[in-house]
């Protein structure tokens, strides 16, 4: 079974079915998918926007992470 990594459908693909390099898409959210391995099927998300997507989600994370920390201590003085 393959998820859609976009919007975790399930996409009926098969093993046997695709080959390295093909593009499928997504009925539920139209992204384009492209097959990178097929033992099991791994599917990577086609988009322009990708890299720079990818970079503001790593540095977003890591503000949040650290929001938690400083919580988390000011919750252990109080009690
Ligand atoms: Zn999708």
């Amino acid at each position: 079974m393959v998820k859609c990594p976009e919007c975790a459908a399930v996409l009926d693909v098969d093993e046997g079915e695709v080959e390295e390099g093909e593009i499928l898409s997504c009925p539920e959210c139209e992204a384009e998918l492209e097959v990178v391995q097929t033992h099991p099927v791994l599917l990577n998300v086609v988009s322009d926007e990708d890299l720079d997507f990818d970079e503001e989600e790593e540095e977003e994370d890591d503000v949040e992470d650290f929001d938690e920390d400083l919580y988390e201590e000011e919750e252990d003085e109080d009690r």
